[in-house]
This record gives structure tokens, C-alpha cells and sequence, in this order.
């Protein structure tokens, strides 16, 4: 099978198609929020000027700390019958 023409890197999806799976799904996405939409988004997210990425970074370990320090307690408390506070589960990224 021919590569995407689009991102050039998987196959394409059908024998007489242009795009692979994953381009078409993009395409259905960008349908259905508008272009503007999905590039304002990327470039929010994956394209970061050094301050922001910083401020990213400090977030990522915060929350790593914040669950760490659950799970530690959470060890402490393990023999003990109180009961615990439920985890805040991080955002997926
Ligand atoms: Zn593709």
C-alpha cells in the first residue's frame, strides 16, 4: 500500500485512497470544530513559547508530587481504619 500523502508516514487506509485512517479521522475532526479551532489548540498546547513551557513543566510536577504524597499517606494509613480521602485523579495529557 502507498503512504499517506498527507502525513507520510502510515499507509493508506483504502487501495484507491490518498490519506491513511488516522488523516481521515483529523479530517473529521477539523469538520466538525473548524480549522481555526483545532490549530488554536495546537498551537496552545504542542507549540509552547520557553515561559509557558516552564509553567507547564511546574504543573506536570505538581501534580506528580500531590500523588505521591497521597500514595505515601495512603501506606501510612493502610493499618489504620480511617477511612481516606479520594484521589484527584491528574488531567491525561
Ligand atoms: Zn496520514
Amino acid at each position: 500500500m502507498a503512504s499517506c500523502k498527507f502525513c507520510l508516514n502510515n499507509s493508506v487506509d483504502t487501495w484507491f485512497g490518498n490519506w491513511c485512517d488516522k488523516c481521515h479521522r483529523l479530517q473529521r475532526i477539523i469538520h466538525l470544530f473548524t480549522i481555526d479551532k483545532v490549530m488554536s489548540v495546537l498551537d496552545n498546547v504542542l507549540i509552547v513559547n520557553d515561559d509557558v513551557q516552564e509553567e507547564k513543566i511546574k504543573e506536570e510536577l505538581k501534580c506528580e508530587l500531590t500523588t505521591r504524597e497521597y500514595k505515601l499517606r495512603e501506606r501510612k494509613n493502610k493499618n489504620k481504619s480511617k477511612p481516606l480521602p479520594t484521589l484527584v485523579e491528574c488531567d491525561e495529557k
